[in-house]
């Protein structure tokens, strides 16, 4: 870590308006990747990894590699590091056992049937890794170049989430979405949203890179995550995203950052990393066992 990000309060505390919202709130860690030269020893989005000499890189073995470039790829490809988390840095992340450190690593193709690249999710003990791999495979192709993030630092940041809008009742989302001027009772004060702020893109979810917190949703409906081990409903883990902030608004956009050229697609994406062009990859775990599957989900 070597840069700090802020994000600017809520323009207004929700609870205070809406109380039975106050149960549903989230922590979340928001990740803040931007361009840098983290080394294998720190947390980073499409940084060196931490992995040990003697231990095989991941490898997609899966068929349906390309076209790409007009020919068909053959042969595993080498799978790319999408995120590395030591627990210092982002102690929201429930570890098991010994392990401190989690690494994401994805294979740079979307795979059918629902056109997702696929994750590998790695826990280790940073102490137990005496022999760093110095030069990991890369690989041979991939389907676009957002799949490779840019070598980006991190800067966590806890903050407070509310659900999605889609995640709630209907009559309290109908309640939400006509609120213009908000008045906590019994204060004095009316604070009023700006024209454009909302509960749904000012109030709830932050955009951009995250731990924890409540998911984004839009491609669909709300979809319940189970283990398909055990059947727990899952939590979400990790939103990797195709921006920090768009156009619907820049109330999330940390203090450091509000002299930038906002509107430019780069400056809202440092990693440059790309879903299915501009969406969000979701990863959720079981909260009961590390060693149940993954799972995860483009929105
Ligand atoms: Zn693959
Ligand atoms: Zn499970």
């Amino acid at each position: 870590m070597n840069h700090i990000r802020t994000t600017p309060p809520r323009p207004v505390d929700v609870t205070a308006v809406f109380p039975q919202l106050a149960p549903l709130a989230r922590p979340a860690i928001r990740l803040h990747p931007r361009p840098g030269a983290p080394s294998p020893h720190d947390s980073s989005v499409g940084g060196p990894l931490l992995w040990p000499t003697d231990e095989p890189w991941p490898h997609c073995h899966d068929e349906s590699h390309g076209p790409v470039a007009d020919e068909w790829h053959e042969g595993p490809i080498a799978m790319v590091p999408v995120a590395q988390l030591y627990v210092r840095d982002v102690p929201l992340l429930r570890a098991p056992g010994q392990a401190d450190v989690l690494q994401v690593l994805w294979c740079p193709f979307e795979h059918e049937p629902d056109y997702k690249p696929p994750t590998a999710l790695f826990w280790r003990t940073a102490a137990e890794v005496t022999d760093v791999l110095a030069a990991p495979p890369e690989p041979a192709a991939v389907e676009y170049d957002g799949y490779e993030p840019e070598p980006c630092t991190v800067a966590p940041e806890r903050i407070t989430e509310y659900p999605n809008p889609l995640d709630l009742d209907r009559e309290l989302r109908q309640q939400l979405e006509g609120v213009r001027s908000w008045q906590a009772p019994g204060a004095d004060d009316v604070c009023a949203l700006a024209p454009n702020d909302s509960y749904g893109n000012d109030l709830s979810m932050a955009p951009g890179w995250k731990v924890g917190g409540w998911p984004p949703w839009g491609l669909t409906d709300p979809i319940a995550r189970f283990c398909t081990v055990c059947g727990a409903g899952m939590s979400p883990l990790l939103t990797i995203a195709s921006h920090e902030w768009d156009g619907s608004g820049h109330s999330w956009v940390p203090y450091e950052d509000q002299s930038l050229p906002l509107d430019k697609p780069d400056v809202a994406n440092p990693p440059r990393v790309h879903i299915s062009r501009t969406n969000n990859l979701q990863l959720y775990v079981c909260p009961e066992s590390p060693d149940h599957p993954h799972t995860s989900l483009i929105q």
